[in-house]
């Protein structure tokens, strides 16, 4: 991958550019805050600033070499656009984002288009999660049966 990912996606081989996406295809987390990659760079002994670093993401965002996120409540994640298409679940409490597909939304969301007249171009959907057995259901456990 590398270099050519960069050239294929019409963008030229530059440094940053490259260690940016060295992080992106290392890094056991998919989805990353432009933070996380600017703290990743600096722990693999890289010195790019973090202007440098979101620079650089708009520029593979702009290229389709990523997909950028904005879940509510966080700041935006990047992770590369190089998987097929998928849905994601975010745990409010941890912020950890969980990769998902299922069949049956999918094609839930193609019926419901299609009732309307429309056929689906694109759609993102994203839950929202808690941890199971967190200190609201508890509660609800108690007082509900
Ligand atoms: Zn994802």
């Amino acid at each position: 991958m590398e270099s050519k990912d960069l050239r294929d996606a019409g963008l030229k081989v530059t440094s940053p550019r490259l260690k940016v996406l060295e992080i992106l295809e290392r890094s056991e987390e998919r989805h990353l805050t432009a933070e996380a990659l600017y703290r990743a760079l600096l722990d693999a002994g890289e010195e790019l600033g973090l202007a440098t670093v979101y620079r650089v993401l708009t520029q593979f965002e702009r290229a389709g070499l990523v997909t950028r996120h904005n879940f509510e409540g966080g700041t935006a994640v990047f992770e590369l656009a190089d998987r097929t298409h998928h849905d994601h679940m975010v745990c409010l409490d941890t912020g950890d984002v969980i990769e998902f597909c299922d069949e049956r939304i999918e094609q839930l969301q193609r019926e419901i288009a299609d009732r309307h007249g429309y056929v689906i171009e694109d759609h993102s959907l994203v839950l929202y999660v808690r941890p199971k057995g967190g200190a609201e259901e508890k509660q609800a456990a108690k007082g509900g049966k």
